[in-house]
């Protein structure tokens, strides 16, 4: 199957959770899910029927697929790393999708939206340890420095996007300096840590793929 190109907002409203998928919008009161508007389509009634266990499985999977914009074979390629690592392979999951440079880049402020950061880096203006990475999987690690090319750095959009680094700052992993559109990876983080995925039950993940 190919890439989604519908309304954005209708991801969200089938799972009926704010993907932050259009950056500042998403915190706008415009945002469907803030006006908590109906899951869109005929079905949508249907499927507002009590899931069986596959139904709940899948739509977890769905929803943190989403989140990190990943197609179905990449997401099941992380997955499957996961259950190589050492330790829970759902906590993995999580942290092997928190570590790809477009997550950071996002996580770090200098885009608003997971995609903005994943246009950012296809668009080589990121920068690990002062390497230019084009990659958007690229896998980041402890100590790291991930920052923005010289031209990079005038762009409105990261402009923008820094605001919001004013108001709630970044993940508490994460060291940035606003002023130069640097930022530090101090360390990978622990499941525990990433609080905007506190609702996502990864185990259901794991239930999923282990049919
Ligand atoms: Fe749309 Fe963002 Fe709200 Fe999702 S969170 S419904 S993408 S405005």
């Amino acid at each position: 199957m190919g890439r989604y190109l519908g309304p954005t907002c209708r991801l969200c409203r089938t799972e009926k959770r704010k993907l932050m998928l259009k950056g500042e919008r998403c915190n706008s009161a415009k945002c469907p899910i803030a006006k908590k508007k109906e899951a869109p389509g005929k079905a949508a009634k249907a499927r507002s029927a009590k899931l069986s266990d596959y139904g709940l499985q899948l739509r977890e999977k769905q929803k943190l697929r989403k989140i990190y914009g990943l197609m179905e074979k990449q997401f099941k390629l992380t997955f499957n790393e996961a259950k190589r690592m050492k330790g829970l392979t759902g906590e993995n999951l999580i942290v092997l999708l928190e570590s790809r440079l477009d997550n950071i880049v996002y996580r770090l402020r200098f885009a608003t939206s997971r995609n903005q950061a994943r246009q950012l880096v296809n668009h080589g203006h990121v920068y690990v340890n002062g390497n230019r990475v084009d990659i958007p999987s690229y896998r980041v690690k402890a100590n790291d420095v991930v920052e923005l090319g010289e031209d990079s750095k005038k762009f409105v959009i990261v402009k923008e996007s820094l605001k919001e680094f004013t108001k709630s700052g970044v993940m508490p992993w994460l060291d940035v300096d606003p002023d130069n559109m640097k930022g530090v990876v101090k360390a990978l983080p622990l499941r525990s840590e990433v609080a905007d995925l506190a609702d996502i039950n990864e185990q259901l993940i794991v239930e999923l793929y282990s049919r």
